[in-house]
């Protein structure tokens, strides 16, 4: 089994409804994203995948959220714009571009981060 790993960031704004402190209110975050996929089998010429294609899809999904105000996107505005549901958010439009993707990790800063695999992997 190989197992791929890219990163990319964005810059959002997201406020944490019902908080009960700070996070309550809108403020921003640079988020680094880990896409990270499994893959059994090697091509011709013994990738797994290219990583530009990895790159470049998760490059499209991030500008989606570059410089927005995270709440005010329909996914948001059903589930908080916590890090676990924007890894669940990516997660699932990764998914459909990706179907080998097997987890995403979201860092709201340096020192923390969540991991979302589908099937508790
Ligand atoms: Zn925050």
């Amino acid at each position: 089994m190989f197992e791929l790993q890219v990163e990319g960031t964005f810059s959002a704004a997201h406020q944490v409804r019902g908080y009960p402190g700070d996070c309550a209110g809108v403020h921003g975050h640079t988020y680094k994203i880990e896409v990270r996929i499994r893959v059994e089998k090697l091509d011709k010429l013994g990738m797994a995948m290219d990583f530009r294609r990895l790159k470049m899809t998760l490059k499209r999904i991030l500008k989606e959220l570059d410089h927005k105000n995270l709440n005010k996107l329909s996914f948001f505005k059903k589930h908080n714009a916590t890090a676990e549901w924007v890894a669940v958010y990516i997660f699932q439009k990764m998914k459909k571009k990706i179907k080998s993707v097997a987890s995403i990790t979201v860092w709201e800063g340096p020192n923390s981060s969540v991991t979302y695999h589908e099937d508790g992997e």
